[in-house]
């Protein structure tokens, strides 16, 4: 058999899919499993977009576009862009992906040479420690700690710059801990990033699943941020259109092109009509999206009183996203034995924290995105299951 390049052992997996597979191969057996594992909305897209979308189709939108994307949703985004974070954001500055995943990767192709560090505050998304290791990085890790709220401290940061430092990566709100950044944080950042000439990649998928009235704060309301910033988001969590992969970075034109570039390797570009549909989705009525935010807030109430009554379990309660993510240490058990004996024993699908790195141990991670009767039977189950140890 032909040899796999050497550099696949530095690609990582992702432990949702990992553990969806486990939970599907159960199922195949006749167990009934509860999914709390996949960090997928359980509502469709707005109506008005997938009308736009089955249009599109009929007008013939179904062929290749610029590698950056069509130009009316480039400009799309750089309004509301422009809008939400109170700066002036041209088309020239966004490049549409297929997914926000590709934009993080074209983002660390474009910088990261090997040996380059790339600091990142963790538990985190598994994406960006599995590229930064596959394109021959190193990555830093900082531990978020939960008596800070799983906010990143500066002075943890600077202990990990060096002068092989490129970037350092961010992610809020934050999958997976739900925790939501401060201005402070964030200028912090900025300032460190500007004089140390490193590149902050802020991932703002989560931008609009915000609660209690809290305001998002973007990297890019930072004065000074645009000139060593690239903001990644997308339309997978505000308009739940995961299935359309269609992401987006915003940054200097000449970052942007970059990750186009990236893109037209690899994609060449996202789909015509998904682009499309995506117009409709910003320029369209938000109900839908509004009503889709207050549903998961009610949900992550529902879920911070639950886990409340679980002996072993504590929890901060998520200031955004659709994430609990409760401290398990009182168990005794690590965090994968419980979340592998919730699978086999209670029929009860969700994450490890250590899926998020290291730092994620004395954790699991839960989504709450699922339907509310989801939600409420997987708590009964890990209740009933905790309380029989
Ligand atoms: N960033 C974070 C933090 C995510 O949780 C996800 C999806 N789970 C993504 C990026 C990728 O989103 P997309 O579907 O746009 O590729």
């Amino acid at each position: 058999m032909p040899r796999f390049a050497s550099r696949m052992s530095s690609l990582g997996v992702e432990g949702a899919f990992i553990v969806l597979a486990k939970a599907r191969e159960l199922e195949r057996e006749g167990k009934h499993i509860v999914h709390l594992e996949i960090g997928e909305p359980g509502y469709n897209p707005p109506k008005h977009v997938i009308e736009a979308t089955k249009k599109a189709i009929e007008d013939g939108m179904t062929k290749y576009t610029p590698s950056a994307g069509i130009y009316e949703l480039r400009e799309a985004i750089a309004e509301r862009v422009s809008e939400t974070r109170g700066i002036e954001i041209k088309p020239e500055n966004v490049v549409v992906t297929t997914g926000a995943k590709l934009a993080i990767f074209g983002a660390l192709m474009s910088f990261i040479d090997p040996g380059d560090e790339v600091i990142i505050p963790m538990p985190a998304y598994p994406t960006y420690e599995s590229v930064t290791k596959f394109i021959g990085g190193v990555v830093r890790p900082v531990v978020l700690k939960e008596e800070r709220g799983f906010s990143p401290s500066i002075d943890d940061i600077m202990k990990e710059v060096s002068s092989r430092t490129k970037a350092i990566v961010i992610n809020t709100p934050s999958n997976p801990t739900g925790a939501v950044y401060g201005r402070r944080d964030l200028e912090e950042i900025v300032k460190l990033a500007r004089e140390r000439d490193i590149l902050v990649i802020s991932d703002e998928i989560y931008e609009d699943i915000i609660f209690d009235g809290r305001k998002h704060e973007s990297i890019l309301s930072i004065p000074g941020a645009e000139e060593v910033s690239i903001m990644i988001s997308g339309f997978s969590k505000t308009w739940a259109m995961t299935g359309y992969r269609l992401g987006y970075a915003v940054g200097k034109k000449e970052f942007v092109d970059k990750i186009a570039q990236v893109q037209l390797n690899t994609s060449s570009c996202p789909a015509h009509f998904a682009q499309v549909a995506a117009i409709h989705a910003i320029r369209g009525p938000q109900e839908e999206v509004y009503e889709m935010i207050r549903d998961y807030e009610r949900k992550r109430d529902a879920i911070y009183d639950e886990i409340s009554r679980i002996k072993g379990f504590s929890m901060l309660k998520p200031a955004g996203t659709f994430y609990a993510f409760p401290n398990i240490r009182g168990t005794g058990l690590s965090s994968e034995e419980l979340a592998d004996r919730l699978l086999r024993e209670a029929g009860v699908a969700l994450l490890s924290g250590t899926a998020f790195g290291d730092a994620g141990e004395g954790y699991l991670r839960i989504s709450f995105a699922g339907p509310m009767e989801d939600i409420r039977e997987g708590m009964r189950r890990i209740r009933e299951f905790i309380s029989s140890l």
